[in-house]
């Protein structure tokens, strides 16, 4: 375990490192960028090794999994986050567990949660994801629903809706990352414009392990890296 403690906190630092040059590069403070440690690959004992190397926002695709790491690490200073599709019935044991969900991906989920979460008393923060490079296989809201979406922004008053995110097209590499990144960024700057004064967009969460750096050239304030942090750690 300590083997393993050590190569996690240097990884760790090699990740935060990336990210504060790839800021400094784009002129921004490091301290704007917020690293979301994706532990979906690993054990609890590993998120817990991560959670002692000092990074406590984590992140899994399935809420079976986070409710199930949550329970496991039972530290109050984990701030935990949801990047893959809530079900419906899932949406109640999730919201206690949550800082941010950040998979929005229908309209139909943002009002089920803005009902559950009034029942519930709680405000959830949450993120909108968006489908930006439109493959068949990427999941969230296509483009062109957001804006009507927002415009109607205060029928979902139970929810806090505070950004977007959006992953980049699987092929074409870094050029196509950095325009499918820079469409998210100018989409959230026009949508900006047009919500009602208490929603912000101010979150953009877009950034894997293969092109955080990029992502966060074009305005990421949330990277969201797995694989790069459990290098060399055997799974
Ligand atoms: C798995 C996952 C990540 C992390 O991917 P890596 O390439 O391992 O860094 C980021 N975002 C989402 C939505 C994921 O499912």
């Amino acid at each position: 375990m300590t083997d393993l403690g050590g190569r996690i906190a240097e990884n760790l630092a090699r990740v935060r490192g990336r990210i504060a040059d790839a800021a400094r590069k784009s002129g921004r403070e490091p301290g704007a960028i917020t690293l979301l440690a994706v532990t979906k690959y690993v054990p609890a004992e590993i998120a817990a090794a991560l959670v002692k190397a000092g990074c406590t926002e984590l992140g899994e695709s399935r809420p079976q999994e986070l409710w199930s790491k949550a329970a496991e690490l039972a530290d109050p200073a984990v701030r935990w986050h949801l990047i893959g599709h809530l079900q419906r019935n899932k949406i109640r044991r999730t919201l206690p567990l949550v800082h941010l969900v950040q998979s929005i991906d229908s309209r139909r989920l943002l009002s089920a949660l803005n009902d559950d979460a009034a029942e519930l008393g709680l405000r959830p923060a949450v993120l909108l994801e968006v489908n930006i490079s439109g493959e068949i296989t990427k999941t969230g809201l296509p483009p062109g629903e957001l804006k009507p979406l927002l415009e109607k922004a205060e029928k979902f008053s139970h929810v806090k809706i505070c950004g977007l995110m959006g992953m980049a097209s699987l092929t074409g590499g870094a050029a196509a990352a950095r325009r499918d990144f820079a469409q998210l960024r100018r989409l959230r700057d026009r949508l900006a414009a047009i919500c009602p004064a208490d929603v912000s967009l101010s979150e953009l969460s877009m950034g894997m392990s293969g092109d955080f750096e990029v992502a966060i050239d074009e305005g990421a304030t949330i990277v969201r890296v797995g694989s790069a942090l459990f290098e060399g750690v055997p799974l």
